[in-house]
């Protein structure tokens, strides 16, 4: 328990307050994936997940900050913060958002685009912002919008999205996960998704009659609740058990690297079901 008080103490001296009361009002929570001994990605992996995206989380806080966004860092160094932990901390916070940052990884190294989650549904709205500036602003593959019972993304009370910022196990992305420069191009989509998240049509029929660029599309999702990319079955995100099975509160008992290990056994069964897509 006493690393989770910890935590969250020095969550709080992450708070970067907003410079005017006319600036926005919503606190970002920004989750860097991963950390510390949980380095993120496929066993091998040549590039760290966790210091790819604490890199993008940082440029993401400085982005928001100048927008006048109070922003909370749920990790702001290479450390190991509990899935359970990083919940806690988005939902002590109201008229917050929730935003995980990821980087993919497959075995198949062919594998590449990007793609965002989210699972409930007040939370479409600001993955469709986010995935709309950073899908179309990256040189690779657009993976689609996806609704997945993520850990983090289940558990958490507020809007809540996770952003797999491409695939560090393809050459090709991992050279551009990289490079400052598309570190901060990132940081900068994610940031204009969140700015204008409230853009976004609250319905496919308002977005078809959209005739103006002051709508951000509603974009359609593949519902993974009941299906899973082979790509992606058994590659990511595997349950780190040895060094933080020492908790038995709810708040650190998943201690998978990402959210969604503990569905894994329960749809595995049902990859090969054809994916589902709605709106
Ligand atoms: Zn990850």
């Amino acid at each position: 328990m006493r690393r989770f008080v910890f935590t969250l103490a020095l969550a709080g001296s992450f708070i970067a307050t907003a410079a005017e009361s006319s600036q926005p009002s919503t606190v970002v929570v920004i989750d860097a994936g991963h950390g510390g001994f949980d380095r993120g990605g496929i066993p091998g992996q040549r590039v760290p997940e966790k210091t790819m995206t604490l890199d993008v989380a940082q440029r993401l806080k400085a982005v928001l900050t100048a927008y006048g966004y109070p922003v909370v860092m749920t990790r702001d160094s290479d450390m190991f913060v509990p899935l359970g932990t990083r919940v806690a901390i988005a939902n002590s916070y109201r008229d917050a958002i929730f935003v995980c940052i990821h980087f993919n990884a497959a075995r198949r190294g062919s594998a590449n685009g990007i793609e965002t989650y989210f699972y409930s549904s007040q939370s479409l709205p600001l993955a469709s912002a986010i995935h709309y500036y950073v899908a179309g602003g990256a040189p690779t593959p657009n993976r689609g919008v996806r609704r997945r019972g993520f850990y983090v993304l289940r558990k958490t009370t507020i809007p809540a999205v996770l952003v797999e910022c491409g695939f560090l196990t393809n050459a090709t992305e991992a050279n551009y996960a990289q490079s400052s420069a598309y570190q901060q191009k990132l940081a900068e989509e994610i940031g204009r998704g969140i700015r204008e998240r409230s853009l976004v049509a609250s319905t496919s029929t308002a977005n078809r009659l959209a005739a103006n660029n002051t709508t951000v599309p509603l974009q359609p999702f593949i519902d993974q609740t009941h299906y899973r990319d082979p790509d992606l079955v058994r590659s990511k995100h595997r349950k780190r058990s040895s060094k933080s099975s020492s908790k038995s509160t709810s708040a650190t008992r998943k201690h998978s690297s990402d959210a969604d290990s503990e569905k894994r056994s329960s749809t595995q069964k049902k990859k090969s079901a054809p994916a589902q897509t709605e709106n």
